[in-house]
């Protein structure tokens, strides 16, 4: 018997680690008993939003478990001390688990490691989470890239695995030897004694029980089903007008696989070969518009664009996991050095403001709101709520990286802290610090008719979307008139441009 230890990666199918510890690669090993284990750690760093989702994301989990005759063991406590006691209380050979790649993760799983070692126990830890693995990429000269466009080359030219085999349940222990081994009313007692605080079968806790509320937000479905739907719906249609749909986010025409993989849910390898699918499709609807005779050599829009466009976002992804595996300070510090550091305003009312969608500028404004409500925010939208937080506010990007780790369910160490690096112009990317979005001309641009607007801030619906456009330039009986409830601008976007713009210069040495 082995012990799989689940973390970030909440399925059965498409999962390395799993399908290793479950002998389906035909080399005698499992079956497989399956953990999640409550980390007090980690829960320092949790939210209520996350909360829910990971509960949810484990009750589907639990449930694919129980559909296949077994059942998922649920302890708390600190891994390096319930993993070795679990093991030896189930006479486990061996402890297996995916790797994560984020600093904290790693430190954990180094403790687990020698206190495997200690008690004699084995072990053995698999890549799963992304296509490429964070040492794979690398520029000719061996160092990491830290230029998107160079990693995405070389990341689209590399033969992915195809998806792990789905253990089945014969590959799984049984859910009445589960039982028999650990006890049914938790409380596991081992000859270790007391330091597994709790071990019990398939009863997850609730938020409350683990120090969390029930958030407002609505957290979305979970699991693996859900995110299969999701995918194949997503698929079929949406994705191959991606490329030209992807940034109006009143057209719900991105994925919003987010929190599916970022609990992995679903299967990195799975996503791309469905996206492989789609391609193959986009060729054939490409053939079909060529023999029409419209469509042009060096097309770059069109459906495989398109799908194109899709499969580097996912390569987004795992160039952000790479640039946090090999710089892990960057979810505290600035990636790009500025000279003489840069002198933050942080206003805490303003930043308060932002924070409650009240700013007076209607997109950021809705962008805030529906993350308020639902756990997610548009990506287009996120660029615009955080050049506006840390260019028209002046605020650090650290102000935003934690109120959306506390309030996003998809909330990522890497991808968010590369979101706000970005807009921040301190991380990676070539992105000037004097490109500074307009938030006006933004909402203009991708929610033409304020049909996004509307739908999050009610303030605003009665209104001609020219009028919610131009809400900076109206006077204050205007605004009276038109929407009394909602607030002025609380910024000047011009003349906080030409201050961001000194801030950077000044940050930079160059005053
Ligand atoms: P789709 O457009 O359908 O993209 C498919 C998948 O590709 C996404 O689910 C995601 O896994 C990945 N992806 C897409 N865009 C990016 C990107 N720019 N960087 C990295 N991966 C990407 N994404 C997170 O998953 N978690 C975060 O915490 C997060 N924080 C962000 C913070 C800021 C300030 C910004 C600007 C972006 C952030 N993103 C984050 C990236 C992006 O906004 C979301 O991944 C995307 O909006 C999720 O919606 P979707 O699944 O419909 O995306």
């Amino acid at each position: 018997m082995e012990l799989f230890w689940h973390r970030r990666d909440l399925r059965v199918a498409d999962n390395v680690g799993l399908a290793a510890a479950t002998g389906t690669r035909d080399d005698g090993r499992g079956p497989a008993a399956p953990v999640f284990v409550f980390d007090p750690d980690v829960l320092d760093h949790a939210s209520d939003v996350r909360v829910r989702r990971l509960l949810d994301g484990l009750a589907a989990l639990r449930d694919d478990y129980r559909d296949r005759g077994s059942d998922l063991l649920v302890a708390r406590g600190a891994p390096e001390t319930v993993l070795p006691e679990l093991a030896a209380a189930l006479d486990a050979e061996r402890v297996v688990w995916n790797r994560d790649y984020s600093g904290l993760a790693r430190e954990r799983d180094a403790g687990v490691r020698t206190a495997l070692n200690d008690a004699g126990i084995d072990r053995e830890v698999l890549h799963d989470a992304v296509l490429h693995t964070p040492e794979s990429i690398r520029t000719n000269a061996g160092d990491p890239y830290s230029v998107y466009s160079y990693y995405w080359k070389k990341w689209t030219d590399r033969v992915a695995d195809p998806p792990a085999p789905t253990p089945d349940a014969g590959d799984l222990v049984d859910a009445g030897d589960l039982t028999a081994a650990v006890g049914t009313d938790g409380g596991a007692e081992t000859d270790g004694g007391a330091a597994i605080d709790r071990v019990a079968v398939g009863d997850l806790p609730a938020p409350a029980d683990l120090g969390f509320a029930e958030p407002e937000a609505d957290v979305g479905p979970a699991g693996t089903e859900a995110a299969r739907d999701r995918l194949d719906d997503f698929l079929s249609e949406a994705v191959f007008s991606y490329d030209a749909e992807r940034d109006y986010p009143a057209r719900e025409a991105t994925s919003r696989m987010s929190a599916f993989l970022k609990y992995g849910e679903i299967g990195v390898r799975e996503a791309y070969e469905a996206t492989k699918d789609a391609m193959a499709m986009a060729e054939e609807k490409t053939g079909e518009r060529d023999e029409g005779g419209d469509h042009e050599d060096g097309d770059d829009e069109g459906p495989v664009a398109a799908v194109e466009e899709y499969q580097k976002q996912l390569a987004w992804r795992e160039f952000y996991t790479q640039v946090l595996y090999h710089n892990p300070e960057v979810v505290t510090e600035n990636y790009k050095e500025y000279e003489e550091g840069i002198a933050w305003r942080d206003d805490p009312d303003e930043i308060a403001a932002w924070k409650r969608g009240e700013t007076g500028y209607p997109i950021v404004d809705a962008g805030m709101r529906q993350l308020r409500e639902e756990a997610f925010m548009h990506n287009r939208v996120r660029m615009i709520v955080a050049s506006f937080l840390t260019k028209d506010l002046l605020a650090d990007w650290r102000h935003g990286y934690d109120y959306f780790r506390e309030t996003l369910a998809d909330h990522d160490t890497a991808n968010d802290s590369g979101g706000w690096q970005w807009a921040a112009s301190t991380g990676t990317d070539a992105q000037p610090y004097f490109r500074i979005f307009n938030p006006m001309t933004q909402g203009e641009r991708y929610d033409p008719d304020a049909e996004y607007i509307k739908r999050y801030v009610p303030e605003l619906r009665g209104l001609d979307a020219d009028l919610i456009h131009e809400w900076h330039e109206l006077s204050p009986t205007q605004r009276a008139n038109a929407a009394p409830n909602y607030p002025a601008p609380i910024v000047d976007h011009s003349e906080r441009r030409e201050e961001a713009l000194a801030m950077y210069k000044r940050a930079r040495g160059e005053d």
